[in-house]
């Protein structure tokens, strides 16, 4: 039989195949006893959220299992653009206005490619969620990094998220003909860092002046601790023309394998998403966006409340958050106190003379380390190096992120690991 000789893969994918997130993955499955690797809650969405999907199965309509509008369910595109417009302060039209993604993956993806031209640039805050560049690169765009930098804590505090912050010189000359857009995560993945009013507007003062966009990555935004608030971009001056915001019912409703997302922005950004859409997924689950719109329809009576979720949610996280910086602290694992999202980065410095490391790659040190921690103590969490660009890979060499959105049970098994491992140190 003839073989198929010729090259297959199209040049574009060129340097965006590699996936730590897929070899992380694959170990914890195999190795770990506890997994704070990956973000995703391990308990159930809210139980209306539940219900709702029950009632929706147990209903006679039958469209409900049919294809249905591309850009959006109607219910779905209906409630969002009224939930948002209320937070925004500005009529969406829920035509024009949003559109709902697989996920805020696909919301990113369709930015990308709807936005980005061969050789424009892209800029990105470091550490960022890593799907970003390899989407820009994809496009045919150039990604520039510009990184948060971390000022050291006062009087032997534990440092914040507050403290890594990005210097205004620095960004401005990150500016330049050739940038298109700016990608902004606030609350920041893997941080946890929210960006305050006077951050955001000097990012909107450069936004305006270079005339660029601004892809806003929120997926976290109800995912905000000790009182702080979650500042939306296009709510500032003169960024509504120009921003793209993007959310997630994973993220808000504890449901992320629903894969649920939007964007919502002005019209002229909003169309050629439309357009990146309907060439690529089409449409998205139907049931799954009929749930999330009872979810939003059941917040929207609620705002603000104590029995919103969207005020529980936090509250529950914020808990488990300040249960885990304690353990850590106690046991020498130095954590970030993150202002928001469910992640924690924690410095493992003081764990590093167990590691038998064997620098037998260029893989990143906090990379191995990763790895030997679940293949040799059953704990998953991420290496902050996939955060960083190739050439920026090692400026951090002792964090990994834990995500903190995990039953009691969970949070207390990996306690228990790092008790046992900072006993067998010492003994
Ligand atoms: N943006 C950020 C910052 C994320 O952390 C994630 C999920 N890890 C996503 C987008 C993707 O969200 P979704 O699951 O809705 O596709």
């Amino acid at each position: 039989q003839a073989k198929m000789s010729r090259p297959v893969q199209a040049r574009r994918l060129e340097g965006t195949d590699k996936n730590i997130w897929v070899e992380i993955t694959n170990l914890a499955a195999t190795y770990s006893k506890v997994n704070l690797g990956q973000g995703f809650p391990d308990f159930p969405p809210p139980d209306f959220l539940k219900e709702a999907f029950m009632r929706a199965l147990s209903e006679e309509n039958a469209m409900l299992h049919q294809y249905t509008r591309a850009f959006g369910h109607l219910p779905l595109v209906k409630i969002l653009a009224q939930f948002y417009g209320k937070l925004l302060g500005r009529d969406l039209d829920p035509m024009t206005n949003v559109l709902v993604t697989v996920g805020a993956y696909q919301a990113l993806f369709c930015c990308f490619q709807a936005f980005v031209d061969e050789g424009d640039e892209v800029i990105i805050i470091e550490p960022f969620f890593d799907c970003y560049e390899l989407m820009v690169k994809m496009a045919g765009g150039v990604p520039v990094f510009i990184p948060l930098r971390p000022k050291p804590p006062k009087d032997g505090k534990l440092m914040s998220s507050a403290d890594w912050q990005l210097d205004p010189a620095e960004l401005a000359s990150k500016f330049s003909e050739r940038t298109k857009a700016i990608v902004l995560n606030s609350p920041n993945n893997p941080l946890g860092k929210v960006f305050s009013r006077a951050e955001l507007d000097l990012i909107a003062a450069l936004c305006v002046k270079h005339d660029i966009l601004c892809i806003s990555d929120e997926v976290y935004e109800w995912l905000v601790y000790d009182g702080k608030e979650h500042i939306r971009i296009a709510s500032l001056q003169g960024m509504w023309d120009r921003t793209v915001t993007i959310g997630s019912a994973g993220k808000t409703f504890s449901a992320t394998g629903w894969k649920v997302g939007w964007t919502l922005g002005p019209n002229r950004l909003l169309q050629p998403l439309r357009t990146t859409h309907q060439n690529s997924v089409y449409l998205c689950a139907t049931l799954a966006q009929e749930v999330v719109a009872q979810g939003f329809q059941r917040e929207l009576e609620l705002y603000g409340k104590p029995e919103s979720y969207f005020v529980q949610l936090p509250k529950e996280l914020q808990q488990k958050r300040d249960w885990l910086v304690q353990r850590l602290d106690a046991v020498g694992m130095k954590p970030i106190i993150p202002e928001g999202t469910y992640f924690l980065l924690a410095d493992f410095s003081e764990f590093k003379s167990d590691f038998p490391d064997v620098a037998d790659s260029d893989e990143p040190y906090d990379s191995r380390f990763a790895k030997w921690m679940v293949k040799n103590k059953g704990l998953a969490a991420m290496p902050l190096s996939v955060f960083y660009c190739e050439a920026h890979k090692n400026n951090y060499k002792h964090f990994i992120r834990f995500c903190f959105a995990k039953e009691e049970a969970t949070l207390k098994a990996a306690n228990d690991i790092l008790q046992k491992w900072k006993q067998e140190k010492t003994s």
